[in-house]
């Protein structure tokens, strides 16, 4: 079955929205192995959404609506597909109720277009709105299937994971198993990962291999499918294994983890704790950590050393270092891991020092950041960045690589020890 949504409303075609409903359901979508080939935006003006209906039955199976339920004289969705599909629109007395006892509830009094809300395609399935008044309906044409889904998101998402998902599973079950891993990777570039891997995406059919890029990080979705859930597991596994032995060095993570609760699980696993020393990203690594319950267990602490004073007088960096190499060098860097550690008494230390941008520092590039990372029995190791974002993008980016080195080190450490 292939897919094509139509999202319904002018102030998305003004820029005042973005069309978050189609990026919803079309990973909902993928996720049931539906695929979606088209996005389609019209305003709320029923000649053009005909002929939206129109060119899309020629090229999907599956047309799903979202927006244009309302009671207002510009929702005009189920008017239009009423008419272009011949189907009488009939009211609901469920969603009729509902809608009265919503009135009732918070003492308003329910104007006559509110009655509209109520009213369904006849023959159709209807779903209803536990967020909001207008049902949506599921309605199976001859040759077409056609989803009219809210356009509220708060509305939308709920009705469709409650309601719309396990009826289109029911109207697709077969014997065939549908699964989706998705595998994270950072510091490689989306054009040299697919290079590496190019011709396993170009052999792709079971399992698939979506890649996707952002926020400096890569993700490829594998998606198979296979009579039995634990042959689609081992389908993916082997493409799983395949990618690994080539990139795996920048692999970090499975679905929706990050990178710096990856590092999260390390310290919890290892018993560590965790001292920083952040200059030019300000406590940005310290907030990241700290958003996770049970930071306390392992983040000791930290010291936001801006100037070159606090660096020298707090961290203890050598004054030479300072006048002769500067504040934005590997040494800096190594003494402010070293010296937090120290101070704070933890099994790391972990310093940010670097140009922020948009202008130069010490005759040094914006973009050019030194990471320190110090631990308890092994070598200081400094890493050098030269990003080449916008301010904000450079200080994300050095807190997301100084998540990776450490993980890298971690693991380094622990393995060459064993
Ligand atoms: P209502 O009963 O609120 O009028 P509706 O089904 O008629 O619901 P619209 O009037 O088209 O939906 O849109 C209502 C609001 O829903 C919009 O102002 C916008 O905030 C949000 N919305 C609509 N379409 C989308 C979309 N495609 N993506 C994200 N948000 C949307």
């Amino acid at each position: 079955m292939n897919a094509e949504i139509i999202a319904v409303g002018s102030e998305l075609l003004l820029g005042q929205i973005a069309n978050t409903n189609a990026q919803f359901l079309s990973q909902e979508l993928a996720n049931m192995g539906i695929d979606v080939y088209f996005h389609t935006v019209v305003g709320d003006n029923s000649v053009r959404l005909q002929a939206a209906i129109e060119i899309a039955e020629d090229r999907a199976d599956f047309i799903i609506f979202t927006g244009g339920l309302g009671p207002t004289k510009d929702d005009l969705t189920k008017e239009t597909i009423s008419h272009h599909l011949g189907k009488n629109l009939i009211m609901d007395e469920y969603a009729l109720t509902s809608i009265a006892q919503f009135f009732q509830k918070t003492n308003r009094v329910m104007t006559d277009n509110n009655r509209k809300q109520a009213l369904v395609l006849e023959d159709s399935s209807v779903l209803r709105n536990d967020h909001g008044m207008a049902p949506g309906m599921l309605f199976e044409g001859p040759s077409k299937m056609y989803l009219l889904l809210p356009g509220p998101p708060k509305e939308l998402i709920p009705m469709f994971l409650t309601y719309g998902k396990p009826m289109l599973l029911d109207k697709l079950r077969t014997n065939e198993k549908i699964i989706s891993r998705v595998l994270r990777f950072f510091g490689i570039g989306e054009s040299m990962l697919e290079t590496q891997i190019e011709d396993l995406i170009d052999q792709q059919s079971n399992p698939t291999i979506a890649p996707l890029a952002a926020d400096g990080e890569v993700t490829l979705r594998l998606t198979a499918k296979a009579e039995t859930l634990e042959k689609a597991k081992n389908v993916i596994d082997d493409t799983e294994a395949k990618i690994l032995a080539r990139v795996g060095e920048y692999f970090y993570g499975y679905d929706d983890t990050t990178l710096i609760k990856e590092l999260f699980h390390l310290l919890k696993a290892k018993k560590w704790t965790i001292a920083c020393a952040e200059s030019l990203t300000g406590g940005l690594f310290q907030e990241e950590l700290t958003s996770l319950p049970g930071a306390s267990n392992h983040l000791k602490g930290g010291i936001i050393c801006y100037t070159n004073e606090v660096k020298e007088r707090i961290l203890r960096v050598r004054k030479e270092t300072l006048e002769n190499e500067g504040a934005v060098s590997e040494p800096c860097a190594a003494q402010l891991a070293e010296n937090v550690a120290h101070l704070l008494d933890t099994d790391i230390g972990i310093s940010f020092t670097g140009v922020a941008g948009p202008g130069e520092l010490e005759g040094k590039p914006a973009g050019t950041v030194f990471v320190g990372i110090s631990m308890k029995n092994a070598p200081t190791i400094v890493k050098r960045l030269s990003l080449a974002g916008s301010r904000e993008a450079n200080r994300m980016r050095t807190v997301k690589y100084g998540c990776y080195y450490l993980i890298n080190r971690i693991k380094e450490i622990t393995e060459s020890s064993i």
